[in-house]
């Protein structure tokens, strides 16, 4: 027999090896068709007499699969929501039907009564490592990663992943990993018997059949009379030490936020409380459950296929052939331009770091070293990769280094003179057709063009802080930014393995203007007298994963200083709320309370292993409220609301045009509660109705900041969603 996505070795001694290798894609991944092919192999192995055991290995280098192609759920919503319509409880019951298709499949394979073995010979993810998990044995290439991240995308492992994992591994290891969605080194999972032998790639498929030859049961132990948990049964003295920590470890985690989080806690305790076959069953009822939930559509849209779309160019212009830079020049080695150095050092670019001297650019190119030497040093990076990437560094102060350059980057003082002088200098040196970007993060990138000779070349390409952390990048068109400059800057973003958004040019561009609204909201309730750990939990139970007084000290105080002086002088003084400006000049001039950079600001920080608490004096600057007079459920609604509502200004002012990327951008940019899909996935979520109710229930209470806007009023008459009205969803497809 034949297959499309899978080739079969010869029958070596009743031993079959199946390599999974789909033509036409780069990494594996679970389509209907290949679960199709799996479930026939498995009944043709079944019935063959000559066949004694299968290893299943993958013939992509260095991956097994990636995990379940997830427009195949995509396609389940679309199903459903089709036909829920007509008759919701047939609906359902095809819902139920097909999100267990490839947990029978697995299971079918488990008892087939023929052995296998998983050879995983690289990253292994998702409904790959549940395959693997249902395979009799398990062995891993040392470089192999594999996980159940499913979590991370608003669903959980719905392939028997929350029943095989905690028969494998003690409960409290089960529970973190699922629900951190972590992914595992081949020793870690080993550790946690999950794998079974860990083996140099190239010995991966012989230890495979030698682990079939030694007579591997084609049984789990599960299946057998008197197996017992690895954490023993639930309700025993054992299961009473883990049970009751597991509520605490999962609110920590999630604050409750998350229903496929939620989903795993249930399925893990109901599971292990009945036999393998109905605990699958019990898995299959939350996962149908947990796919008709607001927060399981908007997550897979946005941070899977929206973010899949960005990052493979959906916003470059077509027709511009590949632009990606061979050489990156950067000018000014500081706290930004070292850090974009170091991340196209590592992506195999070749750059030149320039800075006003030697000792300057030297510097910059140190801080590359540091971090290499922290990866050589954690066993990530091998001492010639550390090096490798040191030598494609070129850290000078002269300028015709740049000659060369396909890209310069400018990450100078945020100062328009000192940005206007560098910018002419390297003019001068660059080779005609290469493309200036600036990495400015308030000046208009129009204007800054004027310093340069064409200003269809030059653009804005903005990165957020830590640059080797932050996997958001903002590009900003300036009016006449042409298409080869749009391209290169895309082609760079995806060589450096960031994700981009493309933006037009405003003062704060998104993502710092919704940041913006996060921080003086916290100013608004710290004045009101709201106890400020309120107003940081708050936020954090809203799923903001830093509380906005801490992400205020970490972006300066006197930044925000400094941004406010600016505004008022470019803007007027009613730009500015008076009460926050007093309290952020008190902050800096009179206290010199200026962030985390001096130790002190809204937070206390001091000397390790002490942790950092809030500064006592910030609730002798208002009259408290009594905390039980507070109503925590609208803060929560404030930070989030205030957001979005910033979000929705941006795309009504032309700002974002594409509400995936408004999206995409809020979630990796400023870490907007993910679970919500974004910030524009947050009102269409609720309904752009039902978001201009609550806009002006907190506007009657709180002013006008929360006032809707015309377009959402408008939307709201005509029922529409920001991805209908603006195409999201079809561009995503
Ligand atoms: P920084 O002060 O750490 O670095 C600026 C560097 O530019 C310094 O090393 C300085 O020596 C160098 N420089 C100044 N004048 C120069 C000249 N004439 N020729 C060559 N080099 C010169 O500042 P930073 O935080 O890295 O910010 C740089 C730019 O990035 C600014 O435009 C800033 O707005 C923007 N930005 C900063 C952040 C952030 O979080 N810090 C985030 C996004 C964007």
């Amino acid at each position: 027999m034949t297959y499309k996505n899978f080739s079969l070795g010869p029958n070596e001694d009743g031993l079959v090896t199946v390599i999974w290798d789909m033509p036409d894609r780069s990494m594996n991944v679970f389509t209907e068709e290949v679960l199709g092919e799996i479930e026939a192999m498995v009944d043709a192995f079944a019935t063959d007499a000559s066949v004694k055991g299968v290893v299943l290995t993958s013939g992509k280098a260095g991956s097994f699969t990636g995990g379940a192609d997830l427009k195949m759920l995509r396609g389940m919503f679309d199903t459903f929501e089709a036909k829920r319509g007509e008759n919701r409880d047939a609906a359902v019951a095809e819902l139920f039907e097909r999100c267990g298709e490839m947990g029978r499949i697995w299971r079918k394979l488990e008892t087939s009564g023929k052995p296998y073995v998983a050879a995983i010979n690289g990253t292994c993810m998702g409904g790959g490592f549940e395959l693997a998990l249902a395979c009799h044995g398990r062995v891993a290439a040392d470089s192999a990663k594999m996980g159940l991240p499913e979590v991370k995308v608003g669903i959980f492992p719905g392939a028997g992943g929350t029943q095989r994992v905690p028969r494998l591994t003690d409960t409290q290891s089960a529970l973190q990993m699922l629900l951190k969605g972590e992914t595992l080194s081949a020793a870690k999972a080993k550790s946690m018997k999950l794998i079974d032998e860990v083996v140099p790639a190239d010995q991966l498929v012989e230890k495979a059949k030698d682990m079939l030859r030694a007579g591997l049961k084609p049984v789990k132990a599960w299946d057998e009379k008197g197996f017992k948990l690895p954490s023993g049964p639930v309700y025993s003295p054992a299961g009473a030490q883990v049970w009751p920590a597991v509520a605490s470890l999962y609110r920590k985690e999630t604050a409750d936020n998350y229903p496929g989080a939620r989903a795993i806690v249930k399925c893990v305790y109901e599971g292990l409380l009945l036999p393998i076959d109905q605990a699958l069953k019990v898995e299959q009822r939350y996962f149908a459950e947990v796919l008709q939930t607001t927060e399981a559509a908007m997550m897979i849209r946005s941070l899977f296929v929206s973010m899949q779309a960005l990052n493979k160019g959906a916003r470059r212009p077509a027709g511009v052939p590949d632009r990606t830079p061979r050489r990156v020049g950067i000018l000014g080695a500081g706290f930004m331009g070292a850090g974009i150095a170091y991340v196209a050092a590592k992506a195999g670019l070749d750059v030149v770091l320039i800075d006003r001297d030697q000792a300057a650019a030297d510097k910059g190119k140190a801080h590359s070293a540091s971090l290499m030497d922290g990866l050589v040093k954690k066993g990530r990076a091998k001492p010639a990769e550390a090096e490798a990437v040191l030598s494609r560094i070129n850290a000078t102060p002269d300028y015709a280094a740049l000659a060369d350059a396909d890209l310069v980057i400018e990450a100078v003082f945020e100062d328009r003179a000192v940005k206007g002088e560098v910018t002419r200098k390297a003019a001068e040196a660059m080779k005609p057709d290469a493309i200036f970007a600036s990495n400015t993060s308030t000046l208009p990138i129009t204007s800054l063009a004027d310093a340069f000779p064409e200003a269809t070349r030059f653009i804005g390409i903005h990165f957020f802080s830590p640059v080797d952390k932050m996997m958001l990048t903002e590009i900003i068109l300036g009016k006449e930014t042409g298409d080869e400059a749009l391209a290169t800057a895309l082609d760079f973003v995806r060589a450096i393995k960031k994700t981009p958004i493309v933006v037009n040019d405003t003062r704060g561009f998104f993502a710092n203007r919704c940041v913006l609204r996060y921080m003086t909201e916290a100013y608004d309730m710290l004045v009101e007298g709201v106890p400020p750990a309120m107003i940081e939990n708050a936020a954090k139970f809203a799923g903001m994963p830093v509380g906005p007084l801490a992400l205020n000290d970490e972006t300066a105080v006197d930044l925000s200083h400094r941004i406010m002086k600016a505004t008022m002088r470019d803007e007027g003084e009613d730009a500015i709320d008076p009460r926050h400006f007093q309290l952020i000049d008190a902050m800096v001039t009179e206290d010199g309370r200026l962030g985390r950079k001096a130790g002190k600001g809204f937070y206390d920080y001091p000397e390790k292993p002490a942790k950092k608490h809030l500064w006592a004096g910030l609730k002798e600057k208002f009259p408290q409220q009594a905390p039980d007079a507070v109503d925590f459920a609208e803060l929560k609604q404030r930070f989030l609301v205030t957001m979005a509502l910033e979000a929705a200004r941006t795309m009504e002012e032309g700002v974002v045009t594409d509400p995936r990327e408004a999206d995409v951008g809020s979630i990796l940019g400023f870490g907007y509660a993910p679970y919500t899909g974004g910030t524009i996935s947050y009102i269409d979520g609720m309904g752009v109705k039902a978001f201009v109710a609550l806009c002006e229930k907190l506007e009657a209470k709180h002013g006008e900041r929360f006032r809707p806007t015309p377009l959402l009023r408008e939307m709201a008459e005509r029922g529409e969603s920001f991805y209908s009205r603006f195409g999201g969803e079809a561009l995503a497809a």
